[in-house]
């Protein structure tokens, strides 16, 4: 178990996934203004359901829900996800390593504080989907981000990220595919960054909750099957493959070289029975939801919604002067650049507050995902095309002639 020191960096904990330009589009919302939100990731208000028969399965068996399960989650739970392991082609999966939590967020948030001693480091991607910097924060650690470059197609940047290592740092959370820049990272960058894990004892975090959410034909590398001899926690859930954020079902696997793990895992199994057990109504839904494994999803195929909403978005934005974004591969993000010499613009979230009181458009800023130059803002292009085409068009015109 991790040693308990005091410190006052818990006064500083700040979880940002919030902010003052969602807090005005509430306000406006309340006076009866009507917003085009392109800001979360919760398909289910844009007309996206979760499967029928994972529904009807659910209610079904509602009545099997009605008691706690075993802290790690039901039994059956756990065999299909690591069945699902197994079709990852990640080796030697324990059942008695898989937990189920209320969504991936839950996991993210215990292994943080089962591991971290106050001032320990985590490397986290710059950008990145903000709880990983805020769990860290909440366990007294240390968030340091690493570059991914746009110019690099998004991909991490090795040499920054072992420039960054020192003799705090104990591990390596990796984002793939990618929120919010829809970027899916190929072997040759996974092998690289397990390379640095392997030599350096990092420990890895791969959040990969959108490895089903694939276009073009891509294919999604799970750092589980790359780094099998270095401790690897994969992380994964229901919210966005089965479009069931609000069932809360997620898991995590400690995968790779868990023999050094013990103490970490026993950690996570304290924290794990003080709550007692995940939401048994998820719980149920998995092995019903991980029956379509290998099945292709029909949303993300030409034709299906997310491909043409992607299309939509990377068309309209081509026809923005000073407005430029690299095609995602991947999930329902895209991370559009602002050129600054067309649009002097410094405060990013003064921006997204401008465009949301002129234009009725909901974004969220660059620096709410931990970038530090103000370019850049994510586009969630979960609304059909014609409301993307409107938002897009409200941005142009918005941009056009704006300066801070
Ligand atoms: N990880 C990433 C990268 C996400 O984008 C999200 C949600 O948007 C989560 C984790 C949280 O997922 P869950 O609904 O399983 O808590």
């Amino acid at each position: 178990m991790k040693e308990i020191k005091k410190s006052n960096k818990m006064l500083n904990v700040r979880y940002e996934i919030r902010g003052p330009v969602l807090d005005e589009a509430d306000r406006l919302q309340a006076q009866g203004v009507d917003i085009i939100k392109l800001n979360i990731g919760n398909p289910a208000p844009y007309g996206f359901d979760t499967p029928n028969h994972v529904v009807d399965f659910v209610t079904g068996n509602i009545r099997n829900a009605q008691g706690y399960s075993d802290s790690k989650g039901i039994i059956l739970a756990r065999e299909s996800i690591r069945d699902y392991c197994i079709y990852k082609k990640i080796d030697n999966i324990d059942i008695n390593n898989i937990f189920t939590g209320n969504g991936v967020s839950e996991m993210i948030i215990s292994t943080m504080l089962a591991l971290l001693n106050p001032g320990d480091e985590v490397l986290i991607p710059s950008p990145n989907y903000p709880l990983w910097t805020s769990a860290v924060c909440l366990a007294q650690g240390n968030a340091v981000h690493y570059v991914c470059d746009e110019k690099s197609d998004w991909y991490p940047d090795i040499e920054d990220i072992e420039s960054k290592i020192t003799s705090r740092t104990r591990g390596i959370v990796i984002i793939n595919p990618n929120n919010p820049t829809g970027s899916l990272y190929p072997r040759e960058v996974l092998e690289k960054i397990a390379d640095v894990a392997r030599r350096h004892d990092l420990i890895i975090f791969a959040d990969e909750i959108y490895d089903r959410l694939l276009m073009d034909g891509k294919e999604h590398v799970s750092m589980g099957e790359v780094a099998p001899d270095v401790l690897t926690i994969v992380y994964n859930g229901l919210s966005k493959s089965h479009l069931a954020a609000g069932f809360r079902a997620g898991w995590m696997c400690f995968t790779g070289n868990t023999k050094c793990a013990s103490e970490f895992i026993e950690a996570v199994k304290t924290l794990a029975s003080m709550r007692l057990c995940s939401n048994v109504t998820a719980q149920l839904m998995i092995p019903e939801a991980l029956k379509d494994v290998g099945k292709p999803d029909s949303l993300y195929l030409p034709g299906g919604r997310m491909f043409e909403q992607r299309k939509t978005v990377c068309e309209e934005i081509a026809k923005i002067d000073g407005l430029s974004a690299r095609t995602p591969d991947a999930a329902f993000y895209i991370f559009p650049k602002i050129d600054l010499k067309k649009h002097p613009i410094k405060d990013d979230v003064k921006f997204a507050l401008d465009l949301l009181h002129e234009k009725q458009v909901l974004i969220v800023s660059g620096s709410g995902f931990h970038m530090h130059t103000p370019e850049y803002f994510r586009i969630t292009y979960l609304p059909e095309c014609d409301v993307m085409r409107e938002a897009m068009h409200r941005i142009g015109d918005f941009l056009d002639g704006y300066h801070q």
